[in-house]
């Protein structure tokens, strides 16, 4: 059965063991979740047992924000794909096993269009051309698709002409957005944008409110998961209706504006503008008046918040790969929440600034995975820390 499992997988992606992208595709999606259940445990030993790891029914086509960057191959084709990992080489990727279909047949109209069109390629060494990457994003409940085209330069030719040309194909893209990023430089979007078609971005409805995304904004990729990774974030919080949470690295303000259902009052704090001015919009629309939002490094404003003397019952945390800042760690002993719901997408940080946090009388109560990304090695986790 295993042996058959890994045949099917292997021969169903073209590019298995080139893009680097699915380290875990030959193994059975039971074997997977027991192996980062296991990691997850083997980094928590030290402070607690992992309760479960939760798998996904069907753990394919789940990206909903597909990322193409486009180049040409040997023979001078348009490709579009994924860097081979640690390389600034192009592996074309036609039929993606992680990647919502729906978002590859717009990459492959994309792919035709640019010949007719005559639109360049931009080229890494030289500098010369125009299309970078396209990133697309499907939402889950609304299946609303915006298109980001990423070009060196703000100057498209022909743009509404093209725009028309992929709206016959795929009338359900709901708005086009040209970001220019003019650098060299492996970041995908650059700083200028503009709107080409619509209105410049998509909505999605998770949890039972819906959300403003905006090309910059962060949104989870794993929508299926990202419900069942919120919930245990607000179990683990296990609100009695009077708290005063922190919502920090609030994204477009997603957990807070959940926790603020079962909470007294949510304050969210994010870096990114763009995301700050959706979690604000995202609050409105869904009729939300007990949550406030905060542009701000989360370290400096933690600062900010121990030092008013203000109290805070429930500190829920989800930082980017990195982890958290010492600065951040610090001002939280300081403020001394009851309870701190931490949320990474990466183990390694997060036991890291865990055990800062024990140094400072927190111990860690309950902890647990949620599989946000099948098939490949990442974990992501939640865990609960008190006093
Ligand atoms: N909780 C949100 C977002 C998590 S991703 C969600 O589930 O959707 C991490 C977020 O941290 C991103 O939105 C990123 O822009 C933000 N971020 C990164 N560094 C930050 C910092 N120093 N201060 C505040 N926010 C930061």
């Amino acid at each position: 059965m295993e042996q058959k499992n890994k045949k099917n997988n292997v021969k169903a992606c073209e590019v298995f063991g080139k893009c680097g992208g699915c380290q875990f595709l030959e193994m059975p999606y039971e074997k997977q979740l027991k192996k980062k259940k296991q990691r997850l445990a083997e980094l928590l030993k030290p402070y607690c047992d992992v309760d479960t790891f939760i798998g996904m029914e069907c753990p394919k086509y789940y990206r909903h924000k597909v990322t193409a960057t486009f180049s040409r191959d040997r023979k001078g084709n348009i490709i579009s794909g994924t860097y081979k990992e640690g390389t600034h080489y192009v592996v074309p990727v036609e039929n993606c096993l992680l990647e919502n279909q729906k978002a590859d047949a717009i990459m492959k109209t994309i792919r035709n269009l640019l010949k007719s069109f005559k639109i360049k390629i931009y080229d890494e060494d030289s500098g010369f051309g125009l299309l970078r990457h396209v990133q697309i994003r499907v939402g889950y409940a609304t299946g609303q698709i915006m298109v980001v085209l990423v070009l060196a330069s703000p100057i498209m030719p022909s743009k509404n002409n093209f725009v028309k040309a992929l709206l016959k194909e795929h009338p359900e893209i709901r708005t086009v957005v040209v970001n220019v990023n003019d650098k060299r430089t492996s970041m995908i979007l650059g700083e200028k944008e503009q709107v080409i078609y619509g209105p410049g971005y998509i909505e999605d409805v998770l949890c039972g409110m819906t959300f403003k995304i905006s090309p910059k904004s962060f949104y989870q990729v794993n929508p299926i998961q990202t419900e069942k990774l919120y919930g245990k974030a607000i179990e683990y919080a296990s609100f009695t209706g009077k708290e005063t949470v922190l919502d920090a690295y609030c994204g477009t303000g997603t957990i807070g504006m959940i926790a603020s259902k079962k909470a007294g009052n949510v304050i969210g704090v994010e870096l990114n503008r763009d995301a700050v001015k959706d979690a604000v919009l995202n609050a409105k629309k869904n009729g939300i008046s007990n949550i406030r939002f905060y542009q701000k490094d989360a370290g400096d404003f933690m600062v900010q918040v121990a030092e008013s003397g203000d109290k805070v019952d429930v500190v829920i945390m989800d930082p980017p790969r990195s982890g958290s800042s010492e600065k951040f760690l610090e001002a939280l002993s300081v403020l001394s929440p009851g309870k701190v719901v931490y949320v990474s997408c990466n183990p390694e940080t997060m036991v890291r600034d865990i055990e800062k946090l024990t140094k400072k009388g927190y111990r860690v109560k309950k902890a647990c995975g949620v599989d946000m990304f099948p098939n490949t090695v990442e974990i992501e986790a939640v865990c609960l820390l008190s006093k």
